[in-house]
């Protein structure tokens, strides 16, 4: 979901941007118009995650996905990585990774099913490991990072598809940070990197493809080759947004409350429980079930006839997921708890 406001704005702007008698699609992506837009963008990305003046943006193509392959590419100067295993998108990340070098399994939660994050205090972090990479708010099972791990000094690479902006964050306690756009920043096609000066080299692994060398795409401001425009253009507008709803500290206020009506409800709930471990809940993806499979899609058919859509899990670990991004209102999560509560008392009894 996108922010109501931001999506008017962008209808009101669709065929005529800034009186220039063209739609942001057709805009050449080194014309003036558009340079404002990018750099626009990045400025206001680098005011509310308070950005400090090491740390470089940039706007590329190919999802955080393509980051799974970036990443070693042009930092993995020891041929020698450490990935925290909290879901599918580590799993995905560290199998890439290994194409590159070597990607080593520091601590893991696969022997609950992903459902809480593993204690990263004494990770078994040797000194030529090149970075640590996690995954901070794992979409598909519903935990988060409530704190960083120790890396001993490494720089921390943190997949933030699907929290990025959802809360202020200390940029400087990161090496790199990446996230799709889709999630919580706009329209699917950006992928934004956030990425300390000194990680950004000129001596990357020689199969690195042009467009994917950081250091090609700072020198040239995210243009390269051509960047996802429209995409960019929409995520500046969410970042206005951002800015005008009061920032990070505001948006985290008003995501605590959404999270805080669904777990609360879970909690009490006789027919719904949550799925994993309390402590790591994430504040995005509040993943649950009544414990019975076939229920749990009455739920999933039934919700979508009261116009509630994706409560699905994920088709890699089934039940049931409300997320809870950015854009959604606090009206609306009110309304899906007041939903389950009535779902609740119309088939009591028959979860598990
Ligand atoms: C959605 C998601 C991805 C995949 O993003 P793409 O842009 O489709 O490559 C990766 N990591 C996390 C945490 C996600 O939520």
């Amino acid at each position: 979901m996108l922010p109501d406001e931001v999506m008017k704005e962008a209808y009101r702007e669709f065929l005529d941007y800034a009186g220039s008698g063209m739609s942001v699609m057709e805009l050449n992506h080194r014309s003036v118009l558009f340079n404002e837009i990018i750099d626009k963008a990045k400025e206001d990305l680098k005011t509310l995650l308070a950005i400090p003046d090491n740390y470089k943006i940039l706007f590329l193509q190919g999802g955080a996905s393509l980051q799974f392959a970036a990443v070693p590419m042009n930092i993995m100067r020891n041929h020698k990585a450490g990935f925290i295993m909290t879901g599918h998108w580590t799993k995905r990340a560290y199998e890439e990774a290994k194409k590159y070098g070597d990607a080593i399994e520091l601590a893991s939660s696969a022997d609950r099913n992903y459902c809480y994050i593993p204690d990263c205090n004494n990770l078994p972090i040797s000194d030529d490991i090149d970075y640590v990479h996690i995954c901070e708010n794992n979409t598909i099972y519903g935990t988060r990072f409530t704190q960083l791990p120790d890396t001993f000094g490494k720089a921390i690479v943190s997949d933030m598809s699907s929290c990025i902006l959802s809360e202020p964050i200390d940029v400087s306690k990161y090496g790199l940070i990446f996230a799709g756009a889709q999630k919580n920043m706009g329209p699917a096609g950006a992928t934004i990197v956030i990425i300390r000066e000194d990680l950004i080299r000129d001596d990357v692994m020689d199969c690195t493809p042009s467009v994917m060398k950081y250091k090609n795409q700072l020198d040239n401001n995210s243009r390269f080759n051509t960047p996802p425009c429209y995409s960019i253009y929409m995520c500046g507008k969410v970042f206005q947004w951002l800015k005008r709803i009061g920032g990070l500290s505001a948006m985290k206020e008003i995501n605590r409350k959404k999270a805080a009506l669904v777990y609360s409800y879970l909690d009490e709930s006789k027919l719904f429980h949550g799925t994993v471990d309390r402590e790591f809940r994430s504040m995005a993806n509040a993943t649950f079930t009544t414990g019975d499979d076939d229920l749990d899609m009455v739920f999933v058919e039934e919700s979508k006839k009261a116009g509630f859509v994706g409560l699905k899990g994920h088709r890699f670990v089934g039940g049931l997921r409300a997320s809870l991004y950015n854009a959604i209102p606090v009206e609306n999560v009110e309304a899906l708890v007041r939903y389950m509560k009535e779902f609740e008392v119309e088939h009591m009894g028959e979860g598990l």
